[in-house]
């Protein structure tokens, strides 16, 4: 693995009384986003219209257009900055509006919602999209982010401000020969049975290490449950076959499931081998990325449990607070050693709800295994905004510690250290970084 160094002189200590300015000055280390790289961004003219990302479920929500906004929408510019205002009316009570409003008065001073606002906004987006120095004056200057791990397609990223982390879904969702043809060319390597496409995963994961990630990702609550049935290498490898042959026609959904299945556990099994964390989705899913699809249901970190219980080696850290299923999330991640608690989105879809999560971990769960966060932006405008609400979240959670008796300062202090940062260099192994300290 690479080591990282911090951007700045940043020793983590300090004697500051006031636990907000002490929570707000806390470089960050965070644990979960979907950002593109600097260049990614720049190639892509990141405008006004990009920024939608989690408001535009909203705008689903309240009846609009799933397109109307995206890139390859047929609509023009002036009448996207018109569809937008229409729902932005209807949404502006939402977090998710809140956070583009902030993001969008802090970075831009932005103020003017009217389509001749947006599409000149629109023009200075793009244009800072180009700006070589964008990251380090959004996520390191002003979010105080020193690094984030980010789940993206590519391990091709620039070290200083990320750590890639990329889905295994691919390997797990595969429905047909054409899903089997699509990842040998993209591994460049032939599987001919079952047992050399186990080997392929394998060499993927081995790959990914070398390259910097610190940890796999599991999608499958956006399109499956995540009950688990157990493995079976025999069913699976005929329905290998099968796909290969182009037999599909004859596969039963229960043929997809313990196919599925076995590769999830060799997955797991392998990330373990390797001591490699496995983060897995749980709770909300969020309607823009996800169709119609959405069962909530699907989704409960409970589902998980026999898997706790049959990989004790196994390192898993359950992302979003299983919400908002946040009362079960908190009594696993307390009873399981093998499972760790990730605040990633819970800020962004209520900052309410996120304070009271924190409050059950708090009361709950030991402090080094709470990743307490991750964004979860697919642009910095987001994360930027969001990593604002978290230090809120979080100082108001330690103020009333503080004032009810149940920590001194010192140990809130110490409690914030942990979750915005140590816990993430110690658990991700992110040698080079340093932790922070309470004088
Ligand atoms: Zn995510």
């Amino acid at each position: 693995m690479a080591s990282y160094q911090p951007k700045k002189e940043w020793r983590g200590r300090t004697k500051i009384a006031d636990i907000q300015t002490f929570v707000d000055q806390i470089h960050m280390i965070d644990v979960h986003e979907h950002l593109p790289t600097q260049a990614m961004r720049a190639k892509d003219q990141v405008g006004f219209f990009d920024l939608m990302h989690y408001l535009d479920s909203d705008f689903v929500s309240v009846g609009a257009d799933r397109e109307a906004l995206k890139r390859f929408s047929a609509l023009e510019k002036k009448e996207k900055a018109a569809y937008f205002l229409t729902y932005y009316k209807k949404c502006s009570n939402t977090h998710y509006a809140k956070l583009l409003k902030k993001a969008l008065e802090d970075l831009y001073d932005f103020n003017d919602w009217s389509v001749e606002g947006i599409l000149a906004l629109d023009e200075r987006i793009t244009a800072f999209s180009k700006d070589p120095e964008l990251y380090q004056k959004v996520l390191v200057d002003k979010a105080k982010i020193d690094l984030a791990i980010t789940l993206i397609i590519t391990t091709n990223v620039n070290l200083d401000y990320f750590l890639p982390v990329l889905f295994y879904d691919d390997y797990f969702h595969v429905r047909c020969a054409e899903d089997l043809h699509k990842l040998e060319k993209e591994t460049a390597e032939q599987v001919s049975d079952f047992s050399a496409y186990l080997a392929l995963i394998d060499k993927v994961m081995e790959q990914h290490i070398v390259a910097g990630c610190p940890a796999i990702k599991l999608g499958h609550a956006y399109f499956r449950t995540l009950e688990m049935t157990e493995p079976c290498l025999e069913k699976s490898e005929k329905v290998f076959l099968m796909m290969k042959n182009k037999q599909e026609a004859l596969l039963k959904e229960d043929d997809y499931r313990t196919f599925e299945d076995t590769l999830i556990h060799h997955i797991i099994q392998k990330a373990a081998a390797h001591d490699l964390p496995i983060q897995i989705h749980t709770g909300l899913q969020e309607t823009s990325v996800s169709g119609d699809g959405n069962d909530l249901r699907h989704a409960r970190a409970a589902h998980l449990i026999p898997l706790f219980l049959k990989y004790p080696q196994a390192r898993f850290v359950l992302l979003h607070a299983s919400t908002p299923y946040i009362y079960e999330y908190a009594a696993i991640v307390k009873n399981f050693p093998n499972v760790y608690a990730d605040m990633t989105w819970t800020y962004g879809i209520s900052p309410s709800l996120a304070e009271q999560a924190l409050e059950l971990l708090t009361d709950m769960v030991p402090q080094t295994k709470i990743f307490g966060f991750g964004g979860d932006y697919n642009h910095i405008e987001g994360t930027y905004a969001v990593s604002k609400v978290a230090r809120q979240v979080l100082a108001k959670v330690l103020k009333r510690r503080i004032e009810t008796g149940y920590f001194s300062e010192e140990e809130a202090k110490n409690f914030a250290l942990h979750i915005f940062r140590n816990n993430a260099i110690d658990f991700y192994k992110l040698n080079g970084l340093e932790k922070g300290a309470v004088l």
